[in-house]
């Protein structure tokens, strides 16, 4: 265990407004109104669930920022109790509970590049999320572009930070049946790739499918 703190929800996911089962390799671009609760299930475990978030108000102006919210909280890693904030240093969203127990913001999303220079140059054309966020974005009406792919949050991911200040990507902590929940506190577009990474031990080379669930 890593010695956090594990918060379960009170909420019955018989109760819930939505419920979608995303299969691994796949993205989900759905809005989530001021109020309302987003809880992101590990169906398998040791899945990783790369997501961000804007501001429903002003998509292009307002998104998700690692930056502002790691400096806000002093602690690099996500978990219940965290405040998501974003570039404009304002409250998104508040993580209400969470039975993973931590969640990296620093890793960032995989793509063809890092694939590459991570792994293999033959792994250029893998399946990668910056690839299934742009697939999401097709033709979205919110005018969210490439340019909008700014450092997002791995729900579920481990990658501890070494003394020494670098990252490793290691075995996922997380289970079968885990989850992180999350309040919104504005309206915002959620954006999440689940991970098609066949390259790492985050999700134990076994890329597995995410229930997203939505409680008014
Ligand atoms: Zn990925």
């Amino acid at each position: 265990m890593n010695g956090q703190t594990l918060i379960e929800s009170p909420l019955d996911p018989g109760q819930a407004r939505l419920r979608r089962v995303v299969p691994a390799g796949e993205a989900w671009l759905h809005e989530l109104g001021q109020g309302q609760t987003l809880r992101i299930v590990d169906l398998e475990g040791n899945q990783a669930a790369d997501t961000l978030f804007y501001s429903l108000e002003h998509p292009t102006g307002e998104h998700y920022s690692a930056v502002h919210t790691i400096r806000a909280q002093g602690n690099v890693y996500l978990t219940a109790g965290s405040r998501l904030l974003s570039n404009l240093g304002r409250t998104m969203l508040t993580l209400t509970a969470d039975t993973c127990g931590r969640h990296d913001t620093l890793g960032g999303a995989c793509a063809a590049e890092s694939n590459q220079v991570r792994y293999a140059l033959e792994k250029k054309p893998m399946h990668n999320c910056r690839d299934s966020f742009l697939t999401a974005l097709a033709g979205n009406h919110y005018g969210l572009t490439k340019r909008d792919l700014v450092p997002n949050i791995n729900f579920f991911m481990n990658v501890p930070l070494t003394p020494e200040g670098g990252l490793r990507f290691e075995d996922g902590i997380s289970e079968a049946g885990k989850y992180v929940e999350m309040r919104a506190e504005m309206d915002v577009i959620v954006l999440v790739s689940n991970c098609p990474q066949l390259n790492n031990p985050c999700n134990a080379y076994n890329p597995t499918p995410v229930e997203m669930i939505i409680w008014d």
